[in-house]
């Protein structure tokens, strides 16, 4: 008997798991947008000017098992000792549960950003729980739900205080106690902005010289300080007092609301989120009613449905970079919702009690350490402490640090003759015993009872999370079932295309995001010596080699957390260049109009002044506005920041003519790289002319989105920038964006898997599907919606915008009314009316097959249908299943007396008829919302409200 060979592709195949339709489909694909092969319809999208000369090659691609067993072998060299250094990380416990049913479950990290609040009910209720227990610890009134990390909350928290300070004074004091990362990040940010900063000792401080001051509390090295005498002073010369202080120490420690502080920062990692060598976790900040305006970041809210029931939504975006560019609060766009999402189920899963039991053996048994020390004659710093001692060793440092190692333990360095400990959750009485032996003490036992060594009046009297959502039932059975009904509510990747341009939500593949959780990446501290995480180089070596093999790069850095933040680091390294040249006095930046907010904010951080450039009738940049705007301000032209392809989605042919002009004018180039979807192994940033672009690896490399956050926003530069990368954060000085050197390193085994289980050519296949994919829904939809911008051959790049405002004037349909009515289809609408109000950007990417494609577009078609009813005047101009949309189950088991019927209303063409997503929401009022600001938990009746 003899076998005939099948053309059958193994799932293990990155290849055919990763992208959505199967060969066969796209051969009907192919006819179907009249291309003949995919290599023509490549051919025909990109010009073939910016085509990269050679193809992507590296080597074999793995499949799943030999990635996940290569990756096993890099991991175990780094080497997992019990890391005691502190300075704003610490061993933490995730609670099992919460691992599994929140970091490890796709229905929480695969979702977007809740824009589209009606599909985001779920994570909307878990980051205003976040909020709440952030204002209740630090005792302030209004929460963000999260920052990128401690150390750039300090950065924003300095930059607020100059917003809303009163006093004109110039400088801003740090404590000389605070992590030293965060002086370093503050000290970057401060330097563009023309901020003096003063780092001292608060005895020190001038209140008459600042417009602001930031303490750390507890200190760096454990100190612990009642601030509300340096606030007084503070408050008399109309300046701002800021706290960075450790949560969990809140729980038995005077919180920063009750010493009169007006901003609140700190990170959240120590709940329950894994170290990771530093990231990613969530930072907060916190801070008074009145300054909630000038506060950055997402601010979770409570507002109404349209039947009056309450909804949760994102308020005040009317700050954020989308609406106010240069002059927005932050450029913070993606931040950290599914580490906020854990830390702050971690409250709801301990609950006040919980908490400071955690909070009290932790200093409980750091008492224990040091009356050991102690009673050996060590000396220790400082007196009162909560977590963190110094100990006084002489010259005896290296000996002890070294002897810790031994013992399995990583201690900090101090000074020339001082040892830092700092103690956690984590914390047992044998890690004790063998830090005692690390000082030589070998005879003593832990046993015995401690006092506290934290001072009465330092004591916090005042009640926290006294919210009922924190005193729930703590059986897991309860809380699987709280995770599960908050996950039910909300719409992501895992039950349905999210087609929104320019965010790429491609899959997150299983196998990438499995060594995530290995002890190997997510328990080293960032600061651990370096032959300890020989494994974490080997990694951020090859695929920063990699990364700029993808975009004609010379150089990388991995620590910028977001793409915004990447866009400062690029920016940052282009004013170095400009004053390395004597040029520093060049601050004009080209920015077309139809740019990405986070553009025009980041160039405002590095105290640029922002020239707009108009578009052309095509969408292209109006390039005799450009080269008119070059001229004009060609001695002062700092650069310029495009995206590529546009934000129109098209591949312009007058990139290296732009590009160009830049250079001619004294100019750098900077390309915005989020669109790199388009362009992974057929064309490169670098060869067009840009000289620095940041990447979405939460975009283009499978990052996944965790409903707003994590991400990373690497910078790739060009051998003349190198030099001028972000510096080490833990040198305290300026030149860091981030509190640690790579940013969130934990996230990068997932881009790694993916460009080793992909291979180069299917890299490179992904880019070419991804605009198949994009031209096939263009097609489909050709006729009922214009497809607004093209190329010169009448394709569009790997998403396109369809224009819906004739529909305003037609039927009184808006933009709005399409997006809800696509809920009711089971879609995430697309980007909304960016970069044109009143259109829609589809980004279908690589991922999704045929099938999906096709259900997305019988929407689209049936809304289209819709519409058209309502311009012939067949159906109610205001009473109408759009206008009316998203409809809930409550809508359909109500009385019904509506123009059209329930099965129209709940079960348009797209839906589902057993797997029906069922919103929880109607519209949500985002008016009411901002008027009657809510941004805590709303009280229980609500609850058994929605319960019922
Ligand atoms: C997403 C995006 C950004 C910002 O990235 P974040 O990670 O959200 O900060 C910048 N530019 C463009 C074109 C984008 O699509």
């Amino acid at each position: 008997m003899t076998f005939t060979p099948t053309d059958y592709l193994p799932y293990d195949f990155a290849n055919r798991r990763h992208i959505g339709p199967s060969p066969a489909e796209m051969e009907q694909m192919l006819q179907v947008v009249g291309a003949k092969d995919l290599e023509a319809l490549i051919d025909d999208t990109l010009p073939a000017e910016i085509r990269q000369k050679t193809p992507l090659d590296f080597g074999k691609p793995k499949s799943e098992r030999e990635l996940l067993h290569h990756m096993k072998v890099v991991a175990s060299k780094n080497k997992v000792l019990t890391s005691l250094i502190g300075q704003g990380y610490h061993g933490t416990v995730t609670p099992p549960a919460i691992q599994r049913n929140i970091l490890e479950n796709p229905a929480w990290y695969t979702a977007y950003t809740p824009y589209q609040p009606e599909i985001s009910q779920g994570r909307l209720e878990a980051l205003i729980n976040f909020q709440t227990m952030v204002t209740d610890l630090t005792g302030l009134e209004i929460s963000n739900a999260s920052l990128l990390d401690e150390a750039t909350a300090c950065a924003e928290a300095m930059t607020m205080a100059q917003r809303v300070a009163k006093s004109k004074a110039t400088g801003f004091f740090v404590d000389e106690n605070c992590h030293p990362q965060n002086i370093a990040v503050m000290k970057t940010r401060a330097a563009p902005l023309g901020i003096e900063i003063v780092v001292g000792n608060p005895d020190d401080l001038d209140p008459t010289a600042v417009f602001g001051a930031i303490f750390q509390y507890p200190g760096t090295h454990g100190h612990l300080r009642d601030f509300t005498a340096e606030i007084a002073k503070l408050h008399e010369q109309n300046s701002i007092a800021i706290i960075s202080a450790d949560p969990l120490a809140l729980t038995l420690l005077k919180e920063p609301g009750a010493m009169g502080a007006d901003i609140a920062v700190g990170s959240t990692q120590r709940f329950g989120v894994p170290v990771g060598y530093g990231g990613p976790h969530a930072a907060y900040m916190a801070t008074l009613q009145k300054h909630v305006r000038a506060m950055p970041g997402r601010i979770i809210g409570v507002s109404i449905d349209s039947h009056g029931n309450r909804a949760y939504r994102l308020s005040l975006q009317t700050r954020e970079q989308h609406i106010r560019r240069e002059k927005a609060t932050s450029n913070v766009c993606t931040a950290q919702a599914l580490l906020a999402v854990m830390a702050g189920f971690y409250a709801v899963f301990h609950g006040p009690e919980g908490l400071k039991a955690i909070a009290q053996r932790i200093h409980r048994k750091t008492v224990r350490l040091a009356r050991g020390l102690e009673e050996q004659g060590f000396k220790i710093e400082p007196e009162a402490f909560f977590d963190t001692i110094t100990v006084e060793v002489g010259p005896l440092q290296e000996a002890v640090m070294k002897s810790a190692v031994d013992e399995g333990i990583n201690l900090r360095r101090v000074g020339e003759t001082r040892v830092g400990i700092t103690l956690d959750e984590r914390t047992r009485p044998a890690t004790i015993r063998a830090v005692w032996r690390a000082f030589g003490i070998t005879d003593r036992d832990t046993g015995l009872d401690a006092e506290y060594r934290i001072p009465e009046e330092l004591l916090r009297s005042s009640d926290y999370l006294t919210h009922p959502v924190f005193h729930m039932n703590r059986a897991e059975t309860e809380m699987m079932r709280y995770m599960r009904r908050l996950a039910d509510r909300d719409l992501a990747l895992d039950r349905a295309m999210i087609p929104l341009g320019s965010c790429t939500m491609k899959l997150n593949s299983a196998a990438e995001m499995m060594p995530v959780t290995w002890d190997e990446f997510s328990l080293l501290h960032p600061y651990v010596p370096a032959d300890q995480a020989a494994g974490y180089s080997e990694m951020i070596t090859d695929l920063s080699a990699k990364l700029c093999e993808i975009t004609g790069y010379d150089g990388l850095s991995m620590q910028p957390n977001s793409g915004a933040q990447g866009e400062l680091a690029g920016l940052l390294t282009i004013a170095a260049y400009h004053r390395e040249n004597g040029q520093g006095h060049r601050n004009i930046c080209l920015i077309p109009m139809s740019a990405h907010g986070t553009n025009p904010a980041s160039a405002q951080m590095v105290g640029w002044k922002v020239v707009p450039i108009k578009s052309a009738q095509n969408g292209d940049i109006d390039l005799e506005d450009f080269r008119a705007k070059a001229e004009q301000h060609s001695d002062n032209l700092a650069g310029c920041m495009i995206t590529y392809p546009s934000t129109h989605g098209v591949f312009e042919e007058t990139v290296t003519e732009i590009c160009k002009v830049t250079h001619d004018h004294g100019g750098q180039v900077y390309i915005d790289g989020a669109n790199m979807n388009a362009m992974v192994g057929l064309s490169r940033p670098g060869d067009l002319g840009g000289d620095v672009s940041h990447l979405n690896l939460h975009k283009t490399f499978c990052i996944p989105h965790g409903g707003g956050g994590p991400g990373m926003g690497p910078i790739g530069v060009k051998q003349h920038l190198v030099k001028h990368l972000p510096s080490d954060p833990s040198s305290g000085e300026e030149g860091a964006v981030s509190a640690a050197a790579f940013g969130s390193p934990s996230l990068l085994p997932i881009s790694w898997a993916y460009c080793l289980m992909m291979g180069g050519e299917g890299l490179t296949q992904a880019t070419r599907v991804a605009i198949l994919n994009a031209n096939y829904i263009a097609k489909r939809l050709e006729g009922a919606f214009d497809v607004l911008y093209k190329g010169p051959t009448g394709r569009v790049a790997h998403e396109c915008i369809i224009d819906t405002r004739p529909f305003a004037e037609s039927a009184h349909v808006t933009v709005d009314d399409i997006a809800k009515r696509l809920i009711d289809c089971g879609f995430h609408a697309p980007t909304m009316s960016w970069p044109v109000a009143g259109t829609l950007m589809i980004e279908p990417t690589e991922s999704e097959t045929k099938a999906e494609l096709d259900r997305f577009c019988d929407a689209m078609l049936a809304i289209r249908a819709e519409i058209d009813a309502i311009e012939k005047g067949e159906m109610d101009a205001e009473n109408n299943a759009l206008k009316n949309a998203p409809h809930t189950m409550e809508d359909l088991v109500k009385d019904w007396d509506r123009p059209y019927s329930r099965e129209t209303g709940c079960f348009p063409p797209g839906a589902f008829r057993v797997d029906k997503y069922w919103p929880p929401v109607n519209r949500v009022d985002n008016v009411w919302g901002d008027r009657n600001l809510t941004c805590t938990c709303p009280p229980m009746e609500s609850y058994t409200e929605a319960a019922e």
